[in-house]
């Protein structure tokens, strides 16, 4: 049996539980497409949070308590930092700084991107395919009562506390898709939105030019899951972050964001009173359940999910 080639657009925490379901799963061929807006230089390096959470959680050196970072980690570097007088409010561990500079002094060689991070998930023994959207810089700087600040600056500095009143991707005007990332949307069997952040993880990616375009020329059904349930967030700012700007904090409103790019949207049991209106914005709602606590959880989530797109084709080819 061929494997079934699935393309997740996945953030951080949310996004690399997920993709880890999926890399568990035999006879699925993961590629991720990964978010770089969250991207920031901290002490002359170039750190990608998100791009990092997924590597780390793949290669099964991510932290399991926190969900980021590696496991097993040391503050020294960041202690000689902070004892020079350096900002240190962004933990960067030990282990994870080696990662660091080995990306900035390849970027400082002039090689892409994309190729530093295939090349980072070969050595790590990764068998799925992490790529960027995109080559170019683009980084989301939140609008709040403290003015326009950096993601991380709002994220980690100011733990998420400041109400979010708009939102800029620096750069994504000038960003084109990666001709990878294109071809894993043309070349998918099944194209999954993750549980991730919809307004700073996923939208940096649908936002690039030509991707949501390339989702609705490509032959794959697109689905999504909710990262809400219950009205809720697992962790995270993205429930206040959607009423702050105008949306439904809760499943219903996930599902309207993504209007007009999905078949399917996965919400959790919880939500199932939503059924109708998630109908009435133009998809179809299906029911489980989306909390993955442990592998086993996140195992059986794809599992689910694949089946709905077994089922589903089954279905339309009858
Ligand atoms: P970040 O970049 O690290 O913030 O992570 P993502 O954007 O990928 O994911 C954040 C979202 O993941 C939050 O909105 C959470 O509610 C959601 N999330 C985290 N764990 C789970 C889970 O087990 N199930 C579901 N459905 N969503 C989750
Ligand atoms: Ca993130």
């Amino acid at each position: 049996m061929t494997a079934l080639r699935v393309t997740l657009l996945a953030g951080g925490v949310g996004g690399a539980k997920m993709a880890e379901g999926f890399a568990n799963l035999p006879n699925v061929a993961l590629t991720v497409i990964g978010n770089i807006a969250d991207d920031q230089d901290f002490h002359g390096l170039w750190v990608s949070p998100d791009i990092d959470t997924m590597l780390y959680t793949l290669s099964g050196r991510i932290n399991r308590d926190q969900g980021w970072g590696v496991a097993d980690e040391g503050r020294r570097a960041l202690d000689t930092l902070a004892e020079l007088g350096a900002d240190t409010w962004m933990f960067l561990g030990d282990r994870d700084f080696g990662l660091h500079i080995y990306r900035t002094e390849r970027l400082g060689q002039g090689h892409r991107p994309t190729d530093i991070t295939l090349d980072i998930a070969k050595q790590f023994g990764i068998k799925s395919r992490i790529l960027l959207p995109t080559d170019e810089k683009v980084q989301t700087q939140v609008c709040t009562e403290q003015g326009w600040l950096s993601f991380q600056d709002y994220f980690v500095r100011l733990r998420c506390e400041p109400s979010v009143s708009a939102l800029h991707f620096e750069g994504i005007d000038a960003a084109k898709p990666t001709q990878e990332t294109l071809n894993a949307i043309k070349d998918a069997d099944l194209i999954v939105i993750a549980p991730s952040n919809p307004l700073v993880s996923i939208a940096p990616i649908l936002e690039i030019e030509g991707i949501v375009e390339a989702m609705r020329a490509a032959s794959a059904p697109v689905y999504a899951v909710s990262p809400l349930i219950a009205g809720k967030v697992v962790k995270g700012p993205a429930d206040r972050m959607m009423a702050s700007l105008g949306l439904r904090p809760n499943a219903l409103g996930v599902a309207e964001h993504y209007a007009g790019i999905l078949d399917i949207f996965v919400a959790d049991r919880a939500d199932s009173s939503f059924a109708t209106q998630i109908k009435d914005v133009g998809m179809r709602p299906v029911f489980t359940d989306i909390l993955m606590s442990d592998l086993a959880a996140k195992t059986r989530l794809a599992g689910d999910v694949i089946q709905m797109f077994v089922s589903e084709t089954k279905r339309v080819s009858m």
